[in-house]
């Protein structure tokens, strides 16, 4: 079997991306959903919405969510605060953007919100979120997204936490 697969990876070319590596020196985090659909948006988001040259990720089912206190969650919770301890630690960061979506099937399925309360179930999630954050790395400046779906993009919207 290691065999196969060594003459599997030997056959094939090294893909080179066409993509520099990216900037270094950067101290924002952002915690946002695995959701793939929203992947692109957000990157374009933080890059090109609020100016960042670079920013360490944290891609959670859920997003924000983990930090939201659910009984359900609380497994995520422990390991996205140990996470974000450990990156504040090496990359010395300053501020955390928290961006949940509409639609977040984490809400839907994992945690069982009904679809009537799930809007507002995210956004006083992010309040929340905002606050455990401030207990478990108080030094972190934060700020909250809501990515709402409009004819088929993306918009982002702060949210006041
Ligand atoms: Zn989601």
């Amino acid at each position: 079997m290691v065999k196969a697969i060594s003459e599997q990876m030997s056959a094939r070319q090294p893909y080179v991306s066409s993509i520099p590596l990216g900037a270094q020196g950067f101290t924002t985090g952002a915690i946002f959903c695995s959701d793939g659909r929203f992947a692109d948006q957000v990157d374009d988001f933080l890059h090109n919405g609020l100016g960042l040259p670079g920013y360490d990720r944290l891609a959670v089912a859920g997003g924000p969510a983990c930090f939201a206190g659910h009984f359900l969650a609380y497994r995520e919770e422990e390991g996205a605060v140990s996470h974000l301890k450990f990156l504040s630690r090496l990359h010395g960061l300053t501020r955390l953007i928290l961006i949940s979506h509409e639609g977040c099937g984490f809400y839907r399925d994992f945690l069982r919100v009904r679809e009537f309360d799930l809007i507002q179930k995210q956004y006083e999630d992010l309040v929340r979120a905002a606050r455990r954050v401030r207990e478990a790395a108080g030094h972190l400046e934060i700020e909250a997204h809501f990515a709402r779906i409009v004819d088929g993009t993306v918009q982002f919207e702060q949210i006041a936490v």
